[in-house]
């Protein structure tokens, strides 16, 4: 079968490998869609990514085609979706609903174990996935639907832990409207009373956001903190949202973040953010609450499945053969794509 290997930094490589087989607990997949998502850039370009000749793809959906014997469930022919975090489904924080942060698959500084950044993806013909990894699609497409594992979940996720604040009244900023910001918008249009502000650098995903449900489009420009704070009375953000990371985002949230507000970091831009015991006017206001967010549950996952049933959230695809993986890469690091690409085997 083909897949596309990490062969070496920079490199990818569509390669001849055998059809995997399913080992005790184990399915194999027909991979059907493959998403391609910001952070393979970032693993494609690290000089010591640890894993060598990966197989690439953390959003995967494909179609059963071979069971374990030891496998009850899932079977033979079902759709599914593959989750972004395989947590151990024993530890603590897994038994608590944060099984992102397992402690048996993760560490306190290692993310938890994630199909292709660790065992091999779905930017293939197959993918062996342990069975209780996968959920039913149950009348999504296959095609589109890997998106969802991912540019669904983590913007969920990162959603969920602040959606006591995203009542009527509030205001949420969204910077980045590309692959998980335009489904985090339609996620806030979808299931919150907040009044979304997104932002971003590129003309077509700033053009493109009110489609997705934004109530305000705004360029991610030098005068995006002064708008910001325009628009909400000098006082701030209840809420934002970085999908990406970089040291101008990050102080764009800094900079318009309420008193007592959250910021959740979930692009891995490299940027650093701002904090200090003491406030001094340049750093946060009081009682801001800031994560940097990683993935999400399989709640998370529960909940993205049922809003794009409900057709209240839709991935915008770009589809590439799996052969012409590398102009798909080419793609997404040129800021050409709107939405997400998926590679289609
Ligand atoms: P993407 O390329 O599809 O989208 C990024 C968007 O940000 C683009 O629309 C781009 O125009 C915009 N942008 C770039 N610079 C900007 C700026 N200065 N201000 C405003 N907008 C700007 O990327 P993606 O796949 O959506 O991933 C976004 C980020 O999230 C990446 O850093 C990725 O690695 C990260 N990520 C994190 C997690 C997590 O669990 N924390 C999961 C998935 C992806
Ligand atoms: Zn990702």
């Amino acid at each position: 079968m083909r897949a596309v290997k990490l062969s070496g930094p920079g490199t990818l490589t569509l390669e001849d490998v055998p059809i995997p087989e399913p080992g005790p607990g184990q399915v194999r997949i027909k991979v059907t869609s493959a998403g391609l998502c910001q952070s393979d850039l970032h693993v494609l370009h690290m000089k010591d990514w640890p894993v060598r000749n990966m197989t690439m793809g953390h959003e995967g959906a494909g179609i059963i085609d071979a069971v374990a014997p030891d496998v009850s469930g899932p079977a033979v022919g079902d759709p599914v979706i593959v989750d972004l975090i395989w947590s151990c489904g024993q530890c603590r924080p897994y038994v608590e609903g944060r099984g992102n942060a397992c402690a048996v698959a993760g560490s306190r500084t290692a993310f938890p174990t994630t199909p292709g950044l660790g065992p091999n993806g779905a930017m293939a013909d197959y993918q062996v996935v342990p069975a209780r990894q996968t959920l039913p699609l149950q009348g999504l497409d296959p095609a589109t639907a890997a998106p969802l594992g991912d540019a669904g979940v983590t913007p969920m996720h990162a959603i969920n832990t602040v959606r006591d604040r995203l009542i009527a009244g509030a205001t949420v900023v969204v910077i980045g409207v590309g692959g998980l910001g335009h489904l985090g918008v339609q996620i806030l249009a979808a299931t919150t009373g907040a009044r979304i502000v997104a932002l971003d650098t590129d003309p077509a995903k700033v053009a493109a956001a009110a489609g997705h449900g934004a109530h305000l489009a705004l360029p991610s420009g030098a005068d995006a903190a002064a708008r910001i704070l325009a628009e909400t009375d000098g006082y701030g953000a209840d809420v934002v949202l970085d999908f990406v990371g970089v040291q101008p985002t990050i102080d764009l949230a800094a900079a318009t973040v309420a008193p007592e507000g959250a910021v959740r970091l979930v692009g891995l831009g490299g940027g650093r953010f701002p904090m200090s015991a003491v406030g001094d006017g340049t750093v946060l206001p009081w009682g801001v609450n800031v994560q940097r967010s990683y993935g999400g549950t399989r709640t998370d996952l529960l909940q993205v499945l049922a809003l794009a049933r409900g057709g209240r959230l839709r991935v915008d695809t770009v589809a590439y053969p799996l052969d012409e993986f590398q102009r798909a890469f080419d793609d997404l690091a040129a800021g050409r794509l709107s939405g997400r690409a998926v590679l289609i085997p």
